[in-house]
């Protein structure tokens, strides 16, 4: 039995946690936000394993330079000179080329799948109790023939690698979903992926891991004790913990932690919003709407409205006018639909940890082999939790890991 400190209570935190202990170690986590209701507990809950594309793309680089200094746009820069957020673009930009995109594909499915699998497996076995896992996979709605076109090209690509894809015209979108708007000319069904209820999850696998011995520690993180290439222990304000292995998986914050032992890991916030509709609404089936990019889910009993990706550094700042474009959004979409002053004013956000290539850093750091990252997940880190969590227990287990965890190297670089 190993003892183990995880850093952080999000998905990447709790599924390392779950597998850390199910493996037999001692598990603490640490966390200093009690009740953090982030990235983990405010995103769409889809499990995309069509998401073949990283963030890090030509198309995300063309529309962001259009977008970017609006506020209400899909995509928002607050310009700021800050040298680590000046690099990041550089990076960002040295790795959205077709080519880079093209070698992630291979990468990123498997992950997904792995991780896809690991869910169904919680779900299947009862391990932390019931909940929703929907397998009617997501519309991706488009208006114009430009958005038809490019998601048509990744959708051939996807069915080509053996993931579920059906194309749907107009009247066939309409007989699985109703009361979509006139300008609706189909969509991409991607019946290879499924949806969760995030908050329910989040719960579980606390209430699970509590149940199960795991440790929580509420104090933040004072140093990092150091002999030779080995962390020894942490010192929180309050106490000191001596481990074997230490799991950084604090989200957009893991690159603070990193810092104070030496480490630079290039991250930044993408701040999301999302809205939840307690009362009867239209939503049938998953939807990403494809040209102002919000998504929208039908969550156990309620709904869920999410979208924009807002790079304005490592704040929860709710900008109205954000808000008010997913709502406009929505209405566009779906007729006799809209969302209320008090859904609006309750909106959340949450910060997505963005590497600079799209792609999440798993695995242990260069300098200290018994310190492990496990963040950097951007869009797609609901999806990968439970995945990213066995293979950190895989590589703490010393085992081999179910995947190749080369492409997401934490010490890599990124031109
Ligand atoms: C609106 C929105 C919609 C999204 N939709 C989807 C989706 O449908 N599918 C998908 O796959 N992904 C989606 N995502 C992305 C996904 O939610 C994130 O990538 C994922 O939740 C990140 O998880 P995390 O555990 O890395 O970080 P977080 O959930 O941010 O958790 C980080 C944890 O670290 C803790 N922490 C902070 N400081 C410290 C410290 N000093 N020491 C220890 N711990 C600390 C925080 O309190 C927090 O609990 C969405 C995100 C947003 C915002």
């Amino acid at each position: 039995m190993k003892k183990c400190v995880v850093l952080g209570s999000g998905i990447q935190g709790l599924s390392a946690a779950y597998y850390l202990s199910e493996a037999g170690h001692q598990v603490t986590i640490i966390d200093p936000h009690k009740e953090y209701q982030g990235a983990s507990w405010v995103n769409a809950g889809y499990l995309t394993p069509s998401h073949i594309i990283t963030i890090a793309n030509p198309k995300t680089l063309a529309n962001g330079i259009k977008w970017m200094f609006r506020s209400d746009s899909p995509f928002y820069m607050k310009p700021r000179w800050e040298i680590d957020f000046i690099r990041w673009l550089w990076e960002f930009y040295r790795s959205a080329t077709p080519e880079k995109v093209g070698n992630a594909i291979g990468p990123i499915e498997a992950i997904n799948l792995l991780s896809k699998q690991c869910y169904e497996k919680i779900h299947q076995e009862l391990t932390i109790g019931t909940f929703q896992l929907d397998q009617r996979g997501l519309l991706m709605l488009y208006k114009t023939t430009a958005a038809e076109k490019s998601e048509t090209a990744v959708a051939l690509r996807a069915q080509s690698d053996g993931l579920g894809v059906s194309f749907l015209d107009r009247h066939q979108l309409e007989k699985i979903q109703p009361g979509i708007n006139k300008e609706v000319k189909g969509a991409i069904h991607y019946t290879c992926d499924a949806h969760t209820t995030p908050p329910e999850i989040m719960r579980l696998l606390t209430q699970h891991l509590k149940n199960k011995g795991v440790s929580w520690v509420h104090d933040p993180l004072d140093r990092w004790e150091v002999n030779q290439d080995r962390i020894t222990a942490i010192h929180t304000t309050t106490n000191t913990y001596k481990a074997d292995y230490f799991v950084v998986a604090a989200g957009v914050w893991s690159k603070d932690l990193l810092k104070r032992a030496g480490i630079h890991l290039s991250l930044e916030a993408g701040k999301g919003y999302s809205m939840d509709v307690h009362r009867p609404h239209p939503i049938k089936y998953p939807a990403i709407l494809m040209e102002p990019k919000c998504a929208i889910t039908p969550m156990e009993g309620w709904a869920r409205f999410a979208g924009t990706m807002e790079l304005s550094g490592n704040n929860h700042r709710i900008r109205p006018e954000r808000v008010k474009a997913i709502a406009s959004a929505v209405s566009a979409y779906y007729d006799n639909f809209e969302l209320n002053t008090s859904e609006m004013e309750q909106a959340r956000c949450g910060l997505r940890p963005v590497s600079p290539d799209g792609l999440p850093l798993i695995g242990p750091t260069e300098k200290y082999p018994n310190l492990m990252v496990a963040t950097g997940h951007a869009m797609m880190g609901w999806s990968l939790g439970p995945g990213t969590g066995k293979l950190i227990q895989q590589c703490i287990d010393q085992e081999p890991t179910s995947i190749d965890l080369t492409p997401f190297n934490p010490n890599r670089t990124f031109y």
